[in-house]
């Protein structure tokens, strides 16, 4: 490929709205462009990478025994309406009306069309069964950011496994576990491996591989000493465990005047006691339609239920744990209206003693206080001297906060780490939850009639993309990993105007083409300084001049992008001087 003929335009300047390393370099670099909120084009260098990736996927997908298909976008909203999760994407979800009236979905995801299509399974002999695709996926994402991190439409590479047995959805987990730890590792990318929450997927267990980088919007934490990770969400809090019990003897509850006092700093600063003395009471409603987050009389009437969070002054409400200990993927913090309502009080002066009508959850770190200070459920005014299980008693005490840079590992007690991280892939064990609800049942060998059991593994092809930016550049640009680069060698040629040097340029790209590399040839009328900023922006692994070395000696100049190794090679070595170089760049195993 010609540069000269190649659409590929370079920028010296960051684009405005760019915040993330990966998003101004890739614009730079001429591999994307912004089309609208969170909408990019791929550049033909961009989409070149972007193939990349996708072979590399592919390989290991195929590898790994799964078979690739390729569902439709566009899906009937009966399904989703089917798996109740029509109404749980919400606005994400970005849907609209066909010719004849029908109402369609563009897929965020496919768990509903692949278990429709996988329902031809009749008999645990055509089992276990390992599909996945590369598509496009849409989400009317509230906030598209970081380029193409988030963005509103991305290809996605996701799989799905169906099996006879609990055990059979471990083993085929497990494959696909093993595949991306092999994908990441050939993109050159590091992960680490997270437990994490289900969310909206449902389902039994998950785990994330998040790619740390300085502008990733997950934060994960990590333990050196064993090992574990997780990201905050799932990040379990044990600290309140291990913590000594205050040696302090309860007090009478009295009440106290706090005109105005409705955050827990104005109430810390204005009582002098520390925020970790304080309970706060967090109201969220509750929907409905949820099945265990409600009683059967509440669900029965369509009426709207509160649970009341109760957590340390210092810390905050974990509202993924606190859904799933709920029951109900659908908590909602309450509005001022209905916290006066339920309280009696204005926002900030809620608290758990005489609170009505209303389900207590306690964080385990709360039961552990004494003589505490909490709302009085009346304007202007706090109760002091509060005993948690004296003056109130919740319903459930659970693990409901987020962990906190004083909490130690849960697994071995040491410190643990906070690092941000962009999410690349994720798996998850599903169970029966889809095909259960869409009918996909197989007969067992007994002859029974049985839910499939699924699981269910994506990954962000963009992303990988992104994470490798974020992980390897320099200041003057990007440092592709082997396996992603647009091409392997970029042989620039100086002084173009001359002649001679194009010619030697053009043989050049010829044996290294000849030798099965993938070349770019720089034979634009430029100036020798801007081709070599630009040879380093993009980021191709070996780059080799044609400039003064063969002017002077007939020698050609070879660098290597990562390490900025610099050698001369004659003509005849330049070949083997190239395959080293890259053999050497690539990940070992
Ligand atoms: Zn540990």
């Amino acid at each position: 490929m010609r540069w000269s003929r190649f659409f590929l335009p370079t920028l010296r300047e960051d684009p405005k709205d760019a915040e993330a390393i990966s998003h101004k370099l890739m614009v730079r670099a001429g591999l994307i462009r912004r089309l609208g909120s969170g909408a990019y084009s791929y550049l033909p260098l961009g989409l070149r990478v972007l193939h990349k990736a996708i072979a590399v996927v592919r390989e290991e997908m195929n590898r790994a025994g799964a078979q690739e298909l390729l569902l439709p976008s566009m899906q009937p909203v009966e399904l989703w309406k089917a798996t109740g999760r029509y109404g749980l994407l919400g606005e994400v979800l970005i849907r609209f009306t066909d010719r004849t009236g029908k109402e369609v979905a563009l897929g965020p995801t496919h768990e509903e069309v692949v278990t429709d299509v996988l329902k031809e399974i009749r008999s645990y002999k055509q089992l276990p069964v390992t599909v996945y695709q590369i598509q496009t996926k849409f989400r009317d994402e509230p906030r598209p950011r970081g380029g193409i991190i988030r963005s509103k439409e991305f290809l996605m590479k996701d799989a799905y496994s169906f099996d006879a047995q609990p055990e059979g959805l471990d083993r085929s987990y497990q494959a696909m576990e093993a595949a991306y730890h092999r994908i990441f590792s050939r993109c050159g990318i590091a992960v680490l491996a997270c437990e994490a929450d289900p969310g909206m997927m449902g389902g039994l267990a998950s785990r994330e591989f998040m790619a740390p980088s300085e502008h990733g919007e997950d934060l994960v934490v990590r333990c050196a000493a064993c090992g574990y990770a997780a990201n905050l969400e799932a990040a379990a809090c044990q600290s309140a465990v291990r913590s000594p019990q205050s040696t302090e003897t309860p007090k009478p509850m009295e009440v106290v005047k706090t005109p105005g006092k409705h955050t827990v700093e104005h109430v810390s600063t204005f009582l002098r006691v520390p925020p970790s003395k304080l309970i706060k009471t967090l109201l969220y409603d509750v929907h409905p339609s949820s099945s265990l987050g409600s009683s059967p009389t509440a669900q029965r009437e369509g009426r709207q239920e509160h649970v009341a969070i109760l957590v340390r002054g210092d810390h905050e409400v974990n509202e993924a744990k606190a859904a799933r200990v709920v029951g109900s993927p659908h908590l909602k913090l309450s509005t001022a209206q209905t916290i006066e309502r339920v309280s009696g009080a204005p926002l900030g002066f809620t608290g758990p003693v005489k609170l009505a009508r209303v389900r207590l959850l306690a964080d385990q770190a709360v039961m552990r206080l004494v003589n505490a200070v909490t709302g009085a459920n009346q304007a202007d005014a706090h109760l002091v001297n509060v005993n948690p299980g004296r003056d109130f008693t919740p319903e459930t005490v659970a693990d409901l906060r987020v962990v906190t840079q004083a909490d130690a590992c849960p697994q071995c007690g040491k410190p643990l780490e906070f690092v941000k991280a962009i999410e690349v892939g994720h798996v998850f064990k599903l169970g029966t939850k889809y095909t259960e609800a869409l009918g996909a049942v197989f007969q067992d060998p007994a002859g029974s009639s049985k839910p499939m059991i699924m699981g269910c593994y994506g990954i962000g092809i963009n992303r990988i993309l992104a994470a490798a930016v974020e992980q390897h550049h320099d200041a003057q640009g990007i440092v592709w990993p082997v396996a992603l680069a647009p091409f392997q060698v970029i042989v620039t040629v100086m002084e173009v105007e001359k002649g001679e040097a194009l010619r030697v340029g053009e043989e050049v790209q010829e044996a290294l083409a000849r030798a099965g590399l993938d070349v770019l040839l720089d034979d634009r009328e430029q100036s020798p300084g801007s081709k070599l900023k630009d040879a380093d922006l993009v980021g191709i692994p070996v780059q080799v001049v044609v400039g003064k070395a063969w002017q002077a000696e007939r020698r050609l100049e070879v660098s290597v992008r990562s390490t900025k190794a610099r050698s001369t090679v004659t003509r005849e070595e330049l070949v083997e001087a190239v395959r080293k170089h890259l053999d050497m760049a690539a990940p070992r195993g």
